[in-house]
């Protein structure tokens, strides 16, 4: 450019130094008339080049880019020099895109492009035979238009970035897609299925598998059971000296039953094969019941105290809600000391409801916490064992209360105490009007 207008001023100062010769030798007139034509021609010839590269711009390619002579050499060159970078880039753009489209045609995963209207900008193989979908015809389609599938549109509509969901396929039924909305870019979403079937079909065998052998367990261990209770019952059917073993047996296997009473729960929670039976539910009459259970339990070693709202009721099953409370309380009771105050809460905050559970017991150090609704997991294998516990017990609390949509939050402070709590959503919760007795 600089070159360019260096020029332009060398041109001007020598054509007006020849037009002042010549207005000295010649006169004005003739002076004046030469800048007047070089002006002119000096304008045509840019124009001319103007409208050529105008020209060209239309369908810029580089074969047929013209050849200029002086300042449009210059601006022909740098053009060139852009147009051969640009088209170098875009081929490689090209081949990036290409390498990207094998290879995401090549993960046995389903993979959607959406755009902001969850219009379909780009989908690969497995997606199409996942979803039934086929992308020549499908492309820039709203993807709800194609997968009529009430649960999948909830989920669009709704959910980005938050935990997968597992759909039956609607296209074969024997199929199990787990589906999961990530966004990415400034308003789109990558739609990403993966068929989970052998997964759940592993799971299910799992599930069957506890469930059976818990099922096939309970008839010796109740015959077995009876007869040592009937044994023991019996005067002079069990030695003196062999009385403290066969108390031993009774109690390993009574706790044996509870063990297989609270596999079966879970396994039956787990498989979600029913739903629970959900009614308006008096939590205050459950909560007054759970009271008394817990005072027989602790046999008067603990304060026990209940703090409830009346007037809060939830859309709940009585029998899940009344095992998992009993077990946050029965909880509290085997882990506090005698002497020790537990304290139950049912109250609404936040436009949630919460029961809770207070003691003054042992405590769980932080570690634990996030592990502590595991299967079998125990803070302290003796401590627990020497209470009772089956190691099963806040596993079932979850799965009650997730589903229920709630969640469980547990803080507790080491050789202080826990709280245990039990947060159910607005859309659980009743109010009921309090009719004062006289
Ligand atoms: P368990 O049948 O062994 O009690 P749970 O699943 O009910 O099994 O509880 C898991 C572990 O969490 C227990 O082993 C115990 O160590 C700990 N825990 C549960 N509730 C309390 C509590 N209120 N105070 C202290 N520790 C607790």
């Amino acid at each position: 450019m600089q070159d360019i207008r260096w020029r332009a001023f060398w041109l001007i100062l020598s054509l007006t130094l020849i037009c002042l010769i010549i207005w000295e030798v010649q006169g004005a007139e003739l002076a004046l008339l030469t800048f007047a034509v070089s002006i002119t021609l000096y304008l045509f010839h840019h124009l001319y080049w103007l409208d050529k590269l105008i020209g060209w711009y239309k369908k810029p390619d580089l074969i047929s880019m013209p050849i200029a002579t002086g300042a449009w050499e210059d601006i022909f060159a740098t053009i060139y020099h852009e147009q051969r970078r640009h088209n170098l880039s875009k081929v490689q753009l090209s081949a990036a895109l290409e390498r990207f489209r094998h290879a995401a045609s090549a993960l046995p995963d389903g993979v959607i492009l959406l755009d902001d209207n969850n219009k379909i900008e780009w989908c690969n193989k497995p997606a199409e035979q996942q979803l039934g979908l086929l992308l020549k015809q499908d492309i820039n389609k709203p993807i709800v238009y194609l997968v009529r599938n009430a649960e999948f549109i909830k989920y669009l509509e709704h959910h980005v970035d938050i935990e997968p969901i597992k759909l039956k396929s609607w296209i074969r039924l024997d199929i199990t897609l787990e589906i999961q909305l990530v966004a990415f870019g400034s308003s789109q979403k990558l739609l990403i299925c993966r068929d989970v079937s052998n997964q759940e079909k592993l799971e299910h065998m799992r599930r069957d598998f506890i469930a059976n052998v818990s099922h096939e367990l309970r008839t010796p261990l109740t015959v077995v059971g009876g007869f040592l209770e009937t044994l023991s019952d019996m005067e002079g059917a069990v030695p003196e000296n062999l009385r403290n073993y066969f108390e031993m047996m009774q109690e390993q296997t009574s706790r044996m039953r509870l063990l297989i009473e609270d596999l079966l729960a879970l396994s039956q929670l787990e498989s979600g094969a029913t739903s629970p039976e959900e009614t308006d539910l008096d939590v205050y009459a459950l909560l007054n019941n759970i009271l008394n259970e817990s005072k027989s339990l602790s046999k008067g070693c603990h304060n026990i105290t209940l703090d409830a709202d009346q007037s809060l009721a939830l859309i709940a099953s009585n029998q899940e809600l009344h095992s998992a409370f009993g077990n946050l309380v029965s909880n509290a009771v085997r882990y506090t000391p005698n002497g020790g105050t537990i304290a139950m809460k049912w109250e609404e905050q936040n436009q949630e409801a919460i029961f809770s559970v207070t003691d003054t017991g042992l405590g769980i150090e932080q570690h634990h916490l996030d592990r502590l609704t595991e299967r079998f997991y125990r803070v302290d294998r003796s401590r627990s064992r020497g209470t009772g516990g089956t190691g099963l017990g806040l596993s079932i609390v979850k799965h009650i209360i997730n589903r229920h949509q709630g969640r469980l939050e547990v803080t507790s402070e080491f050789g202080k105490g826990s709280t245990f709590k039990a947060v159910f959503p607005k859309s659980r919760i009743i109010h009921k009007q309090i009719t004062m007795l006289q």
